[in-house]
């Protein structure tokens, strides 16, 4: 099964991203397994979804093969157990209590667990995340885990079709990582841009990037909001 669009658009992103050590995430919410197996099969190993129960499915479909899962959506508490059952990666911690769920949840499961923290710039209302203020905090919460580690920090800036007038969140997020990383040595990932803004993402230091449309194409719109 191949796809000639998935490929090329592959083929584009890994031509921007260069030599640079960055993990790229293709982000397959609303794509149907088949879909996702096209993009393995352009040579995808990482993908991303924002909602549990559409992607245990999509995980359980692709279990034969090594790809590494990140979740990246809102996570709620007591969704903790599956997250942590079926993905690797969690880029959206933005609180003590959901932190302290996921930990003991990967101690039950003595499953190894990586997480970002997630930081709200934009100050948006309706957009997750812990605010600057709240962040050490959080930080120093996650200082004695045992089964979780903190890798680092992720953001999604406000949507502006403009990318320079999104580059400040990107340099804030950066700072935000350089201020910490003394006190926490593990702090080194930075998991920032999106299709349309990725290319600065990666301009001001991005180690990760989450990208959809830009791979797959337009996603279907959402129907029940
Ligand atoms: C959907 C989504 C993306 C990818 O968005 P595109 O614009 O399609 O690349 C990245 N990050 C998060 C958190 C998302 O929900």
């Amino acid at each position: 099964m191949r796809d000639a669009l998935i490929e090329a658009n592959w083929n584009e992103i890994l031509r921007a991203v260069g030599n640079r050590n960055i993990k790229v995430i293709a982000v397959s919410k609303t794509q149907p397994v088949e879909k996702l197996q096209e993009a393995y099969q352009a040579g995808v190993r990482i993908f991303g979804e924002n909602k549990i129960q559409e992607a245990i499915p999509k995980i359980q479909g692709l279990q034969s093969l090594p790809i590494e899962w990140h979740f990246i959506g809102h996570l709620q508490t007591n969704k903790s157990r599956e997250a942590v059952r079926f993905f690797s990666w969690i880029h959206s911690i933005d609180s003590i209590k959901l932190l302290q769920h996921v930990e003991k949840e990967a101690i039950k499961q003595s499953k190894r667990t990586n997480l970002l923290l997630e930081v709200n710039l934009g100050g948006e209302e309706s957009k997750s995340g812990t605010t600057e203020k709240d962040l050490p905090e959080l930080l120093a919460a996650g200082r004695d885990l045992t089964w979780c580690r903190i890798y680092g920090l992720m953001t999604i800036p406000p949507f502006l079709e403009d990318v320079e007038e999104v580059r400040p969140y990107f340099q804030r997020l950066r700072e935000l990582r350089d201020r910490y990383l003394p006190g926490y040595p593990e702090l080194t990932e930075l998991s920032m841009g999106m299709s349309h803004d990725y290319l600065v993402a990666i301009e001001e230091g991005a180690t990760m990037v989450r990208i959809g449309t830009a791979l797959f194409g337009k996603r279907a719109p959402v129907t029940n909001g």
